[in-house]
C-alpha cells in the first residue's frame, strides 16, 4: 500500500497529502499558507485525490474536504460538490 506524506497548514491547519515521489512543497489549498511536513500516512483510501488540471500535480485531501486552490499553482478548483464515487481504491 502507499505510504503518503503528511502536510499541515501552519496558518488554518488544513492537512494535505502528497505521494512520497513528489519533492514540491505545498501551499495550503484553502488559505495559501505555508505547509510543513508532519509525518507519513498509510491509509490512502481514505482519502480524496484531486488532479489540478493547470498544472496537472496531484495532491490528497481527507474525505470531508475539499481544496479551494491548487496546492501548486493559482488554480482555482470549482465549488460545486463532489458525488461520491468509489468507496475503495
Ligand atoms: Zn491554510
Ligand atoms: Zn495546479
Amino acid at each position: 500500500m502507499d505510504i503518503m506524506k503528511e502536510f499541515e497548514c501552519k496558518g488554518c491547519g488544513t492537512v494535505v497529502y502528497l505521494p512520497p515521489k513528489n519533492k514540491k512543497e505545498p501551499i495550503c489549498p484553502q488559505c495559501r499558507g505555508v505547509m510543513r511536513e508532519i509525518g507519513e500516512r498509510v491509509k490512502v483510501s481514505e482519502l480524496e485525490k484531486y488532479e489540478c488540471p493547470a498544472c496537472k500535480n496531484v495532491f490528497f485531501m481527507k474525505k470531508d474536504y475539499a481544496p479551494y486552490k491548487c496546492s501548486f499553482c493559482n488554480y482555482t478548483f470549482p465549488v460545486t460538490p463532489r458525488l461520491k464515487q468509489e468507496e475503495k481504491l
